[in-house]
């Protein structure tokens, strides 16, 4: 594997607190994202194959008990955020119950749900009063049969009423991932921006990763931030850069002005990108994910995982759990490597590691 020189992301002489959890490069874990499911109601083409993959059996997947019970420990390493994600975790039947188990959690982590929406309309309120804090829905397009295409179902109006649901339930800001595929949905990007800063959603484009489930990815063939933000300067949008990014994945950028207007005095919306591949921001990296199968990973392009199931199930102690997890991120990988000579794609995909 390739050595990349990384440098600590904390100011120099700066200590990480007690018993966080950190690796060999300075970067404290405060991120976990939390695969619910491995199951999924889309097959997104970027994402999995039409027939969808082989599933975990319930036996593989961990319970609601075992998944409080690491994210409690979790929290009690130092981890604030927590976003449960999949696969597509509104098919997780016991969802609202996870969301309020962990929102009594101390000290009580933030809470947020990535989610492709499709049966978010019915949902949006039960989160809201579980404790959910914010929610991001993937919507790639605004198009009713690209979005058959691009997910081979044919569910974008339910989409959309999941969207406004979730701004209605005081989920907010929501926030819209969309991936931009060349030959799909790329010239979409300046409708959706349009839309999302009409309605108050915060767009963020996402930079196709090599993580489908096909091995179909291409880097000459992906879109990438540099075009994004080319294409809508075409459209007529001006953004600036929006403050510090800390260790957010996305860029943000405020939108200054648009197509047709004679120039905003204030900002009228924000807007994000995610260029994991063509401006990684491992150096500041904070996330952890736990797969729906107990497995550690502490990056999406990891090709090893600490398995947390097994040591639970044999009946460890949170000590002896804390322990793995802290060699875990000990040797957490210094950048991803996309790009670089020895780069392989992971073998699970992003819906069974959960993005
Ligand atoms: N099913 C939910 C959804 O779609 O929002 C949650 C899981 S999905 C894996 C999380 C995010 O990963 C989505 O916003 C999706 O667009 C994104 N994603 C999936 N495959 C990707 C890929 N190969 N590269 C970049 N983003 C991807
Ligand atoms: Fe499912 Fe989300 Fe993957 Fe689409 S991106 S197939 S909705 S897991």
């Amino acid at each position: 594997m390739t050595t990349v020189r990384i440098e600590s992301t904390r100011p120099s002489g700066t200590p990480a607190p007690d018993g966080a959890l950190v690796d060999r490069f300075g970067r404290v874990a405060t991120d976990l994202r939390v695969s619910l499911t491995d199951l999924c109601s889309l097959r997104c083409t970027y994402c999995m194959p039409a027939e969808g993959l082989d599933w975990l059996s319930r036996a593989q997947r961990l319970t609601d008990d075992e998944f409080v019970r690491l994210v409690r420990l979790f929290v009690r390493l130092g981890v604030t955020s927590v976003r449960l994600t999949g696969g597509e975790p509104l098919v997780h039947p016991t969802l609202p119950s996870v969301v309020e188990r962990l929102s009594s959690l101390t000290p009580r982590p933030e809470l947020s749900l990535t989610t492709n929406g499709v049966t978010l309309a019915s949902h949006a309120q039960a989160l809201a009063a579980s404790g959910l804090d914010r929610i991001n829905v993937s919507v790639d397009t605004l198009d009713r049969e690209r979005f058959r295409e691009l997910t081979r179902r044919d569910r974008l109006p339910a989409v959309l009423e999941g969207v406004a649901a979730a701004r209605d339930a005081g989920l907010g800001p929501v926030k819209i991932n969309a991936v931009l595929v060349r030959g799909g949905n790329l010239h979409e990007a300046p409708k959706l921006l349009a839309w999302a800063l009409e309605a108050g959603y915060r767009l963020r484009f996402i930079e196709h990763m090599p993580l489908d489930a096909d091995h179909t990815w291409s880097r000459t063939d992906m879109v990438t931030a540099d075009e994004i933000l080319t294409l809508l300067t075409d459209a007529g949008y001006t953004v600036r850069p929006h403050g510090e990014r800390g260790t957010a994945p996305a860029e943000e950028f405020d939108v200054t002005d648009g197509p047709g207007s004679s120039g905003w005095a204030e900002p009228v919306g924000r807007l994000g990108i995610i260029a994991s591949v063509t401006r990684p921001f491992c150096r500041d990296c904070d996330r952890l994910r736990l797969t729906a199968d107990g497995q550690l990973r502490t990056c999406l392009f990891a090709q090893s995982e600490t398995d947390l199931r097994g040591p639970l199930r044999a009946g460890a102690s949170d000590h002896d759990l804390a322990e793995l997890i802290r060699t875990a991120v000990a040797g957490k990988q210094a950048g991803h490597g996309i790009g670089e000579s020895g780069f392989t794609q992971p073998d699970r995909s992003m819906s069974a590691i959960g993005g």
